[in-house]
């Protein structure tokens, strides 16, 4: 301490800024110091009871062979850390039990510094999140180090996500849950497309005139709740109650998951559930099989682009004409049938024009029970997905479409999970139950 004011002093007139940042380095250089001395303590000698080899029938007691030194990249900074190394005479197994007691084992980074290193590296680019660190945290890591450490922190949170569900679905409760019951509950599930490396598109098909995909479809989901209505009578989400999913996956094991999500945000206790979704054929697949006695809403922005284009593509009415006014407010108040009827008399009479133009007010005939807008504003339903498509946009899009990046599935799930952790405010107890 008297060092770092003599140093600072002598100086001569106090540059506040350049005394913080050596203060800063001063003071971590230190730190890892007093790291380094807490540490001595954990990697060497007597470890309790003798260590045994698991790969034995019965378990083979393994030796003490010597000390080993490795160095932990910390928030601090580098830090030396000498453990015992035990060797297994027989298959020659190697362990430090040092390693598995810090949660360094296969690592050198610090449990602390990986949490850090995950979080910024969820949040932005990991060329950003390994300035950031530097900046911020007089970290040093390079871009490569971040990509390591959040791709497999990311599995690990996914791990982690899914077993936290499937315990909620066996009935195992977790301290301060609660067992009031939710009014409304709701599940919102959209997608969105990511770019990936050709390797990761090979036979998926693509939208383009080429039929070649540059991207495949994460799915996004999420559940929020609803208590009240505004002042206007409008729905309104309770603060702080959305949770999300996503992954590039199947369309069933999506629907497995964001069940089971449901159930952990508590559907159990929900007198209503209601399921938004934008249309696609495998939400109403999803919504069938995992929430059938849910109540489907199909997001009004959706429907009514998709009568527009009818409008457009297979009437002779102007856009926003008499026509279009009339169907949308038919729409708007969810008489479908008569939609319908309208929308059929004003499609094309014959051949290949009326064969699609069918095919477009078969997509309304289908859904029909999922717009009964008027009635859904009654019960006091939102009826947009907003929510989840302001999701897709700032969980999927804002990290993951940005120019020049392309994924693996495997790398885009881990940073996926490990997004909708930060995002759904569960973090913090992820790394409070893992220890990781
Ligand atoms: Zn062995």
């Amino acid at each position: 301490m008297a060092r770092i004011l003599q140093r600072v002093r002598r100086e001569g007139a106090v540059d506040l800024e350049a005394a913080e940042f050596y203060v800063r380095s001063a003071v971590l250089a230190l730190g890892a110091t007093v790291l380094e001395r807490l540490l001595d303590d954990v990697g060497i000698g007597r470890q309790g009871d003798p260590r045994l080899c698991a790969h034995h029938h019965p378990p083979r007691r393994m030796d003490s062979r010597g000390v080993r030194e490795k160095t932990l990249q910390t928030v601090l900074g580098p830090v030396r850390f000498a453990r015992s190394r035990y060797v297994c005479p027989q298959c020659g197994a190697v362990e430090y039990p040092g390693d598995t007691l810090l949660g360094v084992a296969g690592t050198g980074v610090s449990p602390g510094l990986r949490r850090l290193m995950t979080r910024a590296g969820a949040r932005e680019s990991f060329g950003e999140a390994a300035e950031d660190l530097h900046v911020y945290g007089a970290i040093e890591v390079d871009a490569k180090a971040v990509e390591r450490v959040a791709e497999t922190t990311g599995r690990l949170i996914d791990d982690w996500m899914k077993t936290e569900a499937s315990a909620a679905v066996l009935g195992v409760r977790r301290p301060g849950d609660s067992n009031d019951p939710i009014p409304i509950l709701y599940v919102a599930l959209d997608g969105t497309g990511a770019p990936m490396r050709p390797d990761e598109l090979k036979g998926v098909r693509g939208k383009g005139e080429d039929g070649k995909a540059k991207t495949r479809e994460v799915k996004l989901g999420c559940v929020f709740t609803q208590t009240t209505l505004d002042e206007e009578g409008n729905p309104r989400r309770d603060p702080h109650s959305t949770s999300y999913v996503g992954a590039i996956e199947s369309s069933s094991d999506f629907g497995h998951r964001l069940s089971q999500e449901a159930v952990r945000r508590g559907r159990k206790r929900a007198e209503q559930t209601v399921v938004l979704s934008d249309g696609a054929e495998y939400n109403a697949a999803i919504a069938r099989e995992h929430f059938p006695t849910a109540i489907h809403i199909l997001d009004f922005y959706h429907a009514s682009e998709r009568l527009s284009q009818f409008v457009k593509d297979h009437t002779a009415h102007p856009a926003q004409g008499p026509f279009h006014k009339q169907c949308y407010a038919l729409l708007d108040e969810g008489r479908i049938e008569e939609l319908l009827e309208r929308m059929r008399q004003e499609a094309p009479c014959r051949g290949l024009k009326r064969k699609t133009a069918l095919k477009r007010i078969a997509y309304f005939d289908e859904r029909k029970d999922q717009m009964r807008y008027a009635a859904f504003r009654q019960a006091g339903f939102f009826v947009g997905s907003g929510v989840i498509e302001a999701g897709c946009k700032t969980l999927i899009g804002k990290r993951l479409k940005q120019s020049g990046m392309f994924w693996s599935v495997a790398g885009a799930n881990a940073i996926i999970a490990a997004r909708c952790c930060i995002y759904s405010g569960r973090f913090e107890q992820f790394w409070e139950d893992t220890g990781s």
